[in-house]
């Protein structure tokens, strides 16, 4: 099963990735890693990948989607894969249906993950952390017993600036204004199964499984 997972930060993609390439045995194929791997194998183009990166440059395209295709060619995505990450742009997704096509393979699904922008808001921004012992929590899924005050020692709670209500909200509109074109692509090519991403994670992975079952 060749699979593409989004969603927005905050709707639980990294959990639903976990569980699907450890039900399905398939690799987890995030941008990252990718680059990683190929700057370790010491590939070509994981050296050009480097040579940008330390000098704090973005990765041309072209250098990305040849560490993609040399990724994917790799035996261990005969079953299959879960790309995360990428792609980011319609450019990119126009590309990797290239490389699908040299490898005689198509994308099965692109899972989206969906999460009203408002209760991503709440996740996103209840976070709260003890400026003396480090411990986290979150105004809604982790609550302190007292408000503002760590139940471990008792210090003051504060917000990170990362997780203030202006960055955040800035975070999500910047990454939907990316992301609405690329579902458009794949929605016209048939491709996208949207999942109800405000249920319980248990529940998520139940819809999940229920779309990937089908595949076998
Ligand atoms: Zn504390």
């Amino acid at each position: 099963m060749n699979l593409v997972l989004m969603g927005l930060p905050g709707a639980g993609k990294g959990t639903q990735a976990e569980r699907i390439v450890e039900k399905y045995d398939i690799p987890h194929i995030s941008t990252g890693d990718m680059f990683r791997a190929a700057i370790k194998d010491g590939t070509e183009l994981g050296l050009q990948a480097k040579s940008f990166m330390d000098k704090g440059e973005l990765v041309p395209d072209e250098v990305t989607i040849g560490i993609v295709r040399e990724r994917l060619s790799k035996e261990d995505c005969n079953k299959g894969f879960l790309l995360d990450g990428f792609p980011r742009t319609v450019a990119q997704a126009e590309a990797l249906e290239n490389i699908l096509a040299d490898l005689d393979r198509r994308i099965n699904y692109v899972i989206n993950i969906q999460v009203d922008k408002d209760i991503l808001m709440e996740r996103l921004t209840g976070r709260r952390i003890c400026k003396n012992c480090g411990a986290t929590y979150h105004l809604v899924f982790n609550p302190p017993a007292e408000e503002g005050k760590c139940d471990r020692c008792g210090g003051e709670l504060y917000q990170r600036a990362d997780d203030n209500e202006e960055t955040v909200q800035n975070r999500l509109d910047v990454n939907m204004k990316q992301t609405q074109p690329l579902l458009d692509f794949y929605e016209e090519k048939g491709y996208v199964r949207n999942i109800d991403g405000q249920q319980d994670i248990n529940k998520v992975f139940e819809d999940v499984d229920a779309l990937l079952g089908g595949l076998h």
